[in-house]
């Protein structure tokens, strides 16, 4: 009898044990299903989607090339799935791990019906605990725990050939699912190109210059990261696959520690399933959050009167990805200058980025906004004028916001101030000290 394999957020046929597994069994049904429905308010957002139609349109061929297919299939996963077994005689599911919760609630809806293979992950997800088998709540601890299971093991090879079933199955054409959106035009603009074959190239062509990322990595001006987020958000490529293709290179501690924090988001929502919509501190359910649509609508289309601030956002909406370190500041100016909560953030982040992920996503922003369950405090306040000085980011700021091109790298940061604002460009939305003290202040509050 056949198997299914079900794809989810493992886009490739490298490094996939679960693919392995049922290769090894006899023959293979490919399977992916779009599932609106059982992520409830997490359902894939808008950019994602764009990326996902270039994915599933490469996996596809790259499994035809194996003489096998894949089978697109629209609706509830596990009962999809169940349909699916039953029509094809198929006796089992074979499937990668993942922590998100809806995947784990439609794992557990098939019982003995799923197998799952550890493969997205550095370390077998839910195996890093202390000694006292709690999970980490800081990074730091999780990642000297996490040394005990370093380096992870070697990647696996993709099949050479897989066995087709006696009879397919039908499946939906991909153009049918409309994941492709019709404004904005993101393809002529967009961060990467979707597929295994480009996610394997990017490893390569970062790996020759991983060694400069520590002093590169913050800096918005230029290409100092790997841009590596959205294939392994959808598993186009395996952590396991980047961490060999990298430890071999002089200096690529600090990104693999970066790497890890994959590991760490997965591990804390698997533990915290609802760590995406509840404060980590309950503290903060007190905080009392400003309602102003208004200001939101400015921070989402970048006209916030901060250069950085407006240049991340309109990164965001016209190319699906943001460089972390304005991730950091834009997250902050919503959360402590504006008041607002943390959560409209991360729903916008999830509908505008291409690499948006359940635990990355949530775990970030929490960690900003100081609810979280790690470290960081409330009174960390990051002033966007300095971090804009600080990391250089007057090229970043041309590119994005073309009304100030023209000003010089010492007034660009801060138009307003230095009285070179451009008429077609907004006045800051609230002053930094005003902004500041009325953080503290609610801050305080909630103490
Ligand atoms: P690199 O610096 O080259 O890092 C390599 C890989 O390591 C990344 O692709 C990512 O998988 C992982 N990584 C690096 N930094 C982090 C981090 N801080 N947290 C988790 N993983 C990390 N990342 C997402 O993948 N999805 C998200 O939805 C997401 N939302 C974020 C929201 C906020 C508010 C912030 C501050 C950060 C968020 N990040 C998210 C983390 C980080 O910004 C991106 O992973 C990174 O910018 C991706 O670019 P890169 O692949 O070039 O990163």
């Amino acid at each position: 009898a056949p198997s299914l394999l079900w794809f989810r957020q493992d886009l490739r046929l490298a490094d996939h044990p679960a693919l392995v597994a049922a290769a090894a069994a006899g023959p293979v049904i490919p399977v992916y299903v779009l599932d609106d429905e059982g992520p409830g308010d997490w359902a894939i957002g808008g950019a994602q989607r764009w990326w996902l139609h270039g994915s599933l349109a490469s996996l596809a061929k790259d499994l035809e090339a194996l003489g096998s297919r894949l089978i697109l299939r629209r609706g509830r996963s596990e009962a999809v799935l169940a349909n699916l077994l039953e029509e094809s005689g198929a006796e089992r599911v074979h499937a990668t791990k993942h922590g998100e919760p809806w995947w784990r609630a439609a794992d557990a809806a098939l019982g003995e019906r799923i197998e799952l293979h550890d493969g997205n992950h550095l370390a077998p997800l839910g195996s890093i605990c202390t000694g006292g088998g709690k999970h980490y709540r800081i990074y730091g601890s999780f990642w000297k725990a996490l040394q005990g299971s370093l380096p992870p093991e070697k990647p696996v090879p993709a099949p050479k050939k897989l066995t087709a079933p006696a009879r397919w199955p039908k499946g939906d054409k991909l153009a049918d699912w409309h994941l492709l959106p019709t404004k904005p035009d993101w393809a002529s603009d967009f961060h990467g190109t979707p597929g295994e074959a480009t996610a394997q190239n990017t490893v390569r062509a970062f790996a020759a210059k991983v060694g400069d990322y520590e002093a590169h990595r913050n800096l918005p001006a230029e290409e100092g990261t790997s841009g590596l987020s959205p294939h392994l958000h959808h598993g186009e490529v395996s952590p396991r696959a980047v961490w060999h293709a990298m430890a071999g290179h002089k200096d690529a501690e600090k990104f693999l520690r970066e790497l890890a924090w994959r590991d760490f988001t997965d591990n804390l929502t698997l533990d915290l399933p609802d760590y995406a919509d509840r404060n980590g501190r309950p503290a903060f359910d007190k905080m009392k959050w400003r309602k102003a649509p208004k200001e939101l609508r400015a921070w989402q289309q970048g006209r916030t009167g901060y250069p950085i601030v407006d240049a991340g956002m309109r990164q965001l909406w016209q190319s699906g990805w943001m460089h972390n370190r304005v991730r950091m500041i834009t997250a902050s100016f919503l959360i402590k200058h504006l008041l607002i909560d943390w959560r409209e953030g991360e729903r916008w982040f999830w509908d505008t980025l291409v690499d948006a992920d359940y635990g990355n996503n949530s775990v970030n922003w929490q960690w900003i906004a100081g609810s979280g369950v790690d470290a960081n405090m409330w009174s960390r306040i990051m002033t966007p004028i300095g971090q804009s000085e600080k990391f250089a980011a007057a090229d970043y700021i041309r590119r994005w916001v073309p009304e100030l091109a023209d000003l010089s790298d010492a007034h660009i940061h801060d138009p307003e101030t230095n009285g070179v604002r451009p008429d077609n460009y907004p006045a800051p939305i609230i002053g930094h000290r005003e902004a500041r003290e009325r953080a503290l202040a609610a801050g305080r509050a909630i103490r």
